[in-house]
């Protein structure tokens, strides 16, 4: 999938929570916190200021809020969700390993952003290369996609190995 086509099918942050929620859910969402599927979209045009949906939920069981990104990779940045779809294109189109400049140009994020994207999104490649599930083209990346998205533990792998990088994006230990 080139860029263009990442552009044109996830043209939005909407989009592309539509689409994760797609891949976790199928249509029944569930409370990440207590799993129940009594759960309900938040009512999101009472919150000012805000435009289109942000896919949060109320859990009526436990009282949690959550989105879709909740214990995955996408979780706790506030990196839009198509800059990540996007590097995941660029990563896995480039002849040559793309670096971390290179991606905050093309991306126009900050460098250490992009690095922090990048070994996010690195680390899932090399996993999939080891179960040898790298398909071509357009299945290779909802494929990454789909395997950022059900990476719950990641988050708190950084955490175990890297415990100042996962503070740095606003997580507490
Ligand atoms: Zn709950």
């Amino acid at each position: 999938m080139n860029l263009i086509e990442v552009m044109e099918r996830f043209p939005d942050q909407e989009s592309c929570i539509e689409h994760l929620e797609r891949i976790r859910w199928q249509g029944e969402p569930v409370c990440p916190h207590c799993e129940s599927e009594n759960v309900a979209p938040k009512n999101e045009t009472q919150e000012e200021g805000k435009v289109g949906r942000t896919g949060r939920y109320n859990c009526y069981v436990c009282r949690a809020s959550f989105k879709v990104t909740q214990g995955t990779v996408f979780h706790g940045t506030k990196i839009p969700l198509q800059k990540w779809f996007l590097a995941i294109a660029l990563m896995t189109n480039a002849k040559k390993s793309l670096s971390s400049y290179q991606l905050s140009r093309d991306l126009d994020l900050n460098q250490k952003t992009a690095l922090y994207i990048q070994e996010r999104i690195r680390a899932e490649m090399l996993k999939k290369t080891k179960e040898n599930l790298l398909k071509k083209d357009e299945s290779e990346l909802i494929d990454l996609i789909s395997a950022l998205t059900w990476t719950r533990n990641y988050m708190l792998e950084i955490r175990d190995r890297n415990p100042r990088q996962y503070e740095l994006f606003g997580n507490k230990t």
